[in-house]
């Protein structure tokens, strides 16, 4: 049981950032009757948050960095689709991140990483229900499962570690071969022998819409939405002063929501974050002629498309990067070429193209909690490839923080302070 000092006082929470991350943790501090003020530089919910793969699943509880990962990973980087890269500029920065990322693919590590995601996303679906509840969209979320499709049917191995683990957590797992998996997914290309179906998830039909619709809500609940650049805290008269382009804003409590930007706000802090942007894309058909049932994951390209709103999205890759480096256009046609051989009537033309930012540790865990030595400073970044199906559990786990209410969690997992005895700060990219 982890239990905060009672809040001092009433007054407003600030949150920086109004990515999902952000939107969340304002609902939930809505629902307890605290007031909000969220400042982002843009729309609520339209950077990161917006071009995901919609996954929502209370069984994404298996980290990227698993034992003989490091056998898989030159073939990653070199072979055939090349899912992931890493740009010259940040080399340097992936070399201690990349052993820690290496050194968690131990099995009790995996485990205990495990348990922790699970935390996280074991109540996302239900509550993503209670956030959607009275704003007349309960339809953006869908139930689904996940259908992890495989070329090769021998690699589709239900002793593998992560899915032990969920069928050990309770996971209603099905290996399905060609046939079943045309009954499920009839567009899939029969290409793909095999399937590892996850049941009882979810998926949401547009991330985009999801972030407005959010965002509309925390307004009707009294919400104060300004738009700003923030470029620098400081420590004023016991509060906060946020430095912003042409102005300075105070607060007397704040937390930082700002995904793969939030690193650049901590720096006079003390605390080792060691933080890459490891970029994803995504590619989608307005007009793609197919519908896909579910989420569904190409195992070998990494990708995984789904019916959105707006047609079929094919999202997915991982290139570490600085945060400001221009997208590679040469990814786009990459990602027609694996939509395309994976759904064989898939209509291709003209796909929009996207480039999105996970901030990502080593230990795929985001940083949530106080910040020691900052009274009134709070965390909540760092979701990697989880923040859409993070973000309520860890919104809620930062009001009751806030609140000072008991928190029935292992939240030192996410501590701010869990990578201080890692090796010195690289530089920043
Ligand atoms: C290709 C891809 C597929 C993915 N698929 C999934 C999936 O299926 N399921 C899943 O759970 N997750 C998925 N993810 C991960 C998920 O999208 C992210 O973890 C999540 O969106 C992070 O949310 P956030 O609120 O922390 O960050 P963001 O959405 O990036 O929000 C940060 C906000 O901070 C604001 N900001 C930044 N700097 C400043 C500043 N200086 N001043 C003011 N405002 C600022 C930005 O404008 C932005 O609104 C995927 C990611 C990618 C790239």
């Amino acid at each position: 049981m982890h239990r905060m000092p009672p809040p001092d006082t009433d007054a407003p929470v600030t949150i920086l950032g109004a990515g999902i991350v952000g939107l969340c943790t304002a609902l939930s501090l809505l629902e307890r009757g605290v007031p909000v003020q969220i400042i982002d530089r843009g729309e609520p919910g339209q950077e990161t948050s917006m071009g995901n793969a919609g996954v929502v699943s209370p069984w994404s509880i298996v980290p990227q960095s698993l034992p003989g990962i490091w056998r898989k990973i030159p073939g990653q980087l070199f072979g055939h689709g090349r899912p992931i890269s890493i740009h010259p500029k940040v080399v340097a920065r992936m070399i201690p991140w990349g052993a820690r990322f290496l050194r968690q693919g131990r099995e009790a590590d995996v485990r205990r990483v495990s348990d922790a995601m699970s935390q996280m996303c074991g109540p996302s679906i239900e509550l993503y229900r209670r956030h959607l509840q009275g704003t007349g969209h309960d339809g953006l979320l869908r139930d689904s499962s996940y259908v992890h499709a495989f070329r090769d049917g021998s690699r589709a191995n239900l002793t593998d570690l992560g899915y032990r683990i969920r069928l050990e957590k309770g996971a209603e797992i099905e290996l399905v071969g060609r046939d079943r998996l045309a009954e499920i997914e009839p567009e899939l290309s029969d290409d793909f022998e095999a399937a590892v179906v996850i049941k009882g998830q979810a998926r949401v039909r547009s991330p985009g819409r999801l972030g407005r619709v959010l965002a509309e809500k925390a307004r009707r609940l009294g919400a104060n939405f300004k738009q700003a650049d923030v470029t620098g805290l400081q420590r004023k008269d016991g509060g906060w002063a946020i430095r912003s382009a042409g102005e300075s804003l105070e607060a007397h409590r704040l937390v930082v929501c700002l995904g793969a930007w939030s690193p650049g706000l901590l720096e006079w802090t003390k605390l080792n974050i060691p933080l890459m942007v490891e970029r994803g894309y995504h590619v989608e058909f307005s007009d793609p002629g197919i519908e896909i049932n579910n989420s569904v994951m190409d195992v070998d390209a990494k990708v995984v498309a789904s019916s959105m709103e707006g047609g079929v999205r094919v999202a997915g890759q991982a290139e570490f990067a600085p945060i400001d480096a221009p997208p590679d256009g040469r990814r786009k046609d990459r990602l027609v070429k694996i939509a395309k051989a994976a759904f064989r009537d898939l209509q291709t033309d003209r796909p929009s193209f996207w480039m999105g930012r996970r901030p990502s540790f080593p230990d795929g865990l985001p940083m949530l909690g106080d910040v020691p030595d900052h009274q009134g400073l709070f965390l909540n970044f760092g979701h990697a490839h989880y923040g859409l199906m993070m973000a309520p559990k860890s919104g809620d786990l930062i009001a009751q923080l806030i609140c000072g209410e008991q928190i029935a969690c292992k939240i030192d997992d996410f501590s701010p302070c869990r990578f201080c005895r890692m090796p010195a700060k690289p530089d920043a990219a």
